[in-house]
């Protein structure tokens, strides 16, 4: 029989192998199951591992800030979705780079409510030339907003793009840019952020997207050569784009791939 102190002590071995493997900061499910305690609205981390995942997210910010970013901790969801709405208020159109994080934020019905425009290109019953209309007008939309598929502890945002819209309109065009992102999204290097994406975030896309990719059988990245790749372009934000306007939102908690 294992002793909390063992599963304990398995599961901090497996954070660390996923955080020098570069999947990042987030908390793996059999972690949950050691550290976590259930509280009245679910589970609940240990409070110590919520404070070291709390300096790492303040690290990132801190760096960003230094990038030119408009970086902003958000202890909660819920802070991450207040400063989404505030700003949404000022907004006539709002595109949507098809982001899981903004999904799971659930902001949908609150900003219908606000009667905008919402530029969604993944709304089913689309044809092809709707979808690419739809992700042209996000180029110019008042706020943009999406994810990032991992941020560096030194304030750069890494992201690869199949289609190209949502890294182009993260870099130029839109009044605002918001990006918002988990803990889970943290690692240490750009290395660190391409090994977590073919790692993690492509083969999760693809198998979410059911696209016929060897990475969305075997879970693993083979640098496939498909026409239906979706690594196509990788893009590094170093610092904030000189005529960008670009808020970065970083939540701890765990969210999206
Ligand atoms: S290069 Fe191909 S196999 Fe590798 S993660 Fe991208 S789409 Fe999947």
């Amino acid at each position: 029989m294992v002793d909390d102190r063992g599963m304990l002590a398995a599961s901090e071995q497996r954070e660390k192998n996923l955080i020098q493997c570069g999947v990042g900061a987030g908390v793996p499910d059999g972690m949950n199951k050691s550290v976590c305690k259930s509280g009245e609205g679910g589970m609940e981390m240990d409070d110590n591992l919520l404070w070291v995942y709390e300096q790492r997210c303040k690290m990132a910010v801190a760096s960003l800030q230094k990038n030119g970013f408009d970086a902003v901790y958000c202890k909660r969801r819920e802070d991450a979705c207040r400063n989404i709405i505030d700003e949404a208020r000022k907004a006539r159109t709002i595109g949507f780079g098809g982001s899981m994080t903004v999904r799971e934020l659930q902001l949908e019905p609150e900003l219908e409510q606000l009667g905008v425009e919402l530029l969604q290109h993944n709304k089913p019953g689309l044809s092809s030339e709707e979808k690419l209309s739809i992700r042209r007008r996000q180029l110019t939309c008042d706020l943009f907003l999406t994810g990032s598929n991992a941020v560096t502890l030194n304030g750069q945002l890494v992201n690869v793009d199949g289609v190209g819209n949502r890294v182009g309109a993260m870099m130029f065009g839109p009044k605002q840019v918001i990006v918002v992102m988990g803990r889970n999204k943290i690692v240490e290097d750009v290395h660190a952020a391409i090994k977590r994406i073919k790692a993690v975030a492509a083969p999760a896309n693809a198998r979410r997207l059911n696209l016929k990719l060897p990475c969305a059988v075997t879970g693993q990245c083979s640098e496939c050569q498909s026409p239906e790749r979706i690594c196509r372009a990788t893009v590094i934000l170093d610092k904030k784009p000189s005529q960008a306007n670009i808020r970065v939102l970083i939540i701890n908690d765990d969210l999206g791939y």
